[in-house]
């Protein structure tokens, strides 16, 4: 019997079904040493993630399905702006940075390499060079703008102090999108539908992420905004008015400035929008033609989002002592079902009838402890349990469990069904 099905909808590459038996979850029981704060120890010990080098990490089934969640509701929300998604590769020539002036100025963080006729090569840490090469090969007129473009790639960067797990690796997953405007009005408005789009993309994983003035350092350029989700382990400073009129991050914040009894919390930055002008179009001669005819550099913004940092991000806003606790949206199985005893041929069969009837299920039908298998299903924070033994089967009942609130209920099996459908 073929125990599992491949996921029909929106998640194509990850599994909604599966049998705890047959995946692949090694869980840890104590707390790992080298793991500071509680998302990169419950990232370990939920097997999400394992370390290969100093921050380059592999993601293992579960922390891949929640990547898969993330990045496609950014996808969604990129799309129903008219940002269109494509793909440019992670290694890039040196002649494309040296043309815009950054591949000198970049420094350390960027991985140089060679290939075997010695022509200089980079593992990009960022696009602006590689898409504003791809624009300025195929529009020339104003009919080609305004332009959104967008890809999710692994980026490397060789910071100085990866830590925390995936939130500061070397190598680590981003979406960029790019934007292409005709002049300055028309780019400040394609920056507020990112910026817009972006407080609907944290809202759907169930974070709160608050818009901060920020420097656009490296990047270059005058309007730029941070989006950080309030945490105590969060590595910026930020300061805030409770209806964040006032909002700046450390660099940007002034004392005399901000309004009275500004609130001063610890953020992870999820997202980075920056408008920078004519930067990269000036010194790569990225130019569209007016209705008259003449030539101006095209005006371009970027706007990054921090994939891999957004699985640890959220559980750093949604955990209790026993684990993680995912919103349903990025859940990497809707349902845990536990099979409270698997050598009783009766549960077996019950278990089997609610798996086939469930929207999405990780089923625990391991020959492990009771005790075990509701400790793992808490450690890995599926949204709901429904957990069955022999007393429930007699009754015809089976026990619901929703994660968050620790709300447990007793329902026939129809009713648990049809309520985590
Ligand atoms: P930071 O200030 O955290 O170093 P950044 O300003 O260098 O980030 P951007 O260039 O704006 O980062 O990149 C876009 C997004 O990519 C960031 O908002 C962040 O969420 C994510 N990101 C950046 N660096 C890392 C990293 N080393 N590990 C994981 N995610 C990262
Ligand atoms: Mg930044």
């Amino acid at each position: 019997m073929v125990s599992f099905r491949l996921c029909d909808e929106k998640i194509a590459f990850t599994y909604k079904f599966m049998k705890l038996s047959e995946y692949f979850l090694p869980v840890i029981k104590e707390n790992p040493k080298e793991a500071e704060i509680v998302s990169h120890r419950l990232m370990l010990r939920a097997g999400m993630v394992r370390q290969l080098g100093s921050g380059i990490y592999n993601w293992l089934p579960l922390g891949f399905a929640v990547l898969k969640n993330i990045e496609q509701i950014v996808r969604e929300e990129m799309n129903a702006i008219g940002c269109v998604e494509l793909l440019m590769p992670t290694i890039q020539p040196a002649e494309l940075w040296k043309e815009s002036g950054r591949y000198d100025a970049y420094g350390k963080e960027m991985l140089r390499i060679s290939d075997r006729q010695e022509r200089e090569m980079l593992y990009g840490p960022t696009n602006e060079e590689i898409i504003t090469d791809i624009f300025r090969k195929s529009c020339k007129s104003y009919k080609d703008v305004p332009k959104f473009l967008y890809h999710m790639q692994w980026k490397f960067r060789d910071e100085i102090r990866p830590r925390f797990g995936v939130m500061r690796g070397r190598e680590f997953y981003m979406k960029d999108a790019y934007s292409f405007d005709i002049d300055e009005k028309s780019a400040r408005e394609s920056y507020f539908k990112f910026h817009a789009a972006y407080l609907k993309t944290f809202e759907r994983m169930g974070l709160k992420a608050i818009p901060v003035r920020a420097e656009t350092g490296p990047i270059g350029g005058d309007l730029s905004h941070e989006f950080h989700v309030i945490a105590e382990t969060g590595e910026s400073a930020l300061y805030y008015t409770e209806d964040y009129s006032y909002a700046a991050a450390d660099e940007m914040h002034k004392p005399e400035a901000a309004p009275e009894g500004v609130l001063q919390a610890r953020g992870i930055e999820v997202g980075h929008i920056f408008y920078f002008g004519t930067k990269y179009s000036d010194a790569m001669k990225a130019v569209v033609r007016n209705q008259d005819g003449q030539e101006n550099a095209v005006h371009m913004g970027a706007y990054g989002i921090g994939l891999s940092r957004l699985v640890a991000a959220v559980i750093e806003a949604s955990h209790d002592d026993s684990g993680i606790i995912w919103p349903e949206s990025v859940a990497p199985f809707k349902v845990g079902l536990i099979n409270i005893k698997s050598a009783d041929e009766k549960c077996v069969k019950i278990c089997d009838e609610i798996y086939a009837k469930l929207p999405s299920c990780l089923y625990d039908d391991r020959a492990e402890s009771a005790g075990a298998k509701f400790a793992t299903m808490d450690l890995i924070g599926l949204p709901w349990q429904i957990a069955i033994g022999p007393r429930g089967v007699e009754n015809g009942t089976v026990e619901l469990k929703n994660r968050r609130t620790g709300e447990k209920q007793e329902l026939s099996i129809e009713s648990a069904i049809a309520h985590v459908s």
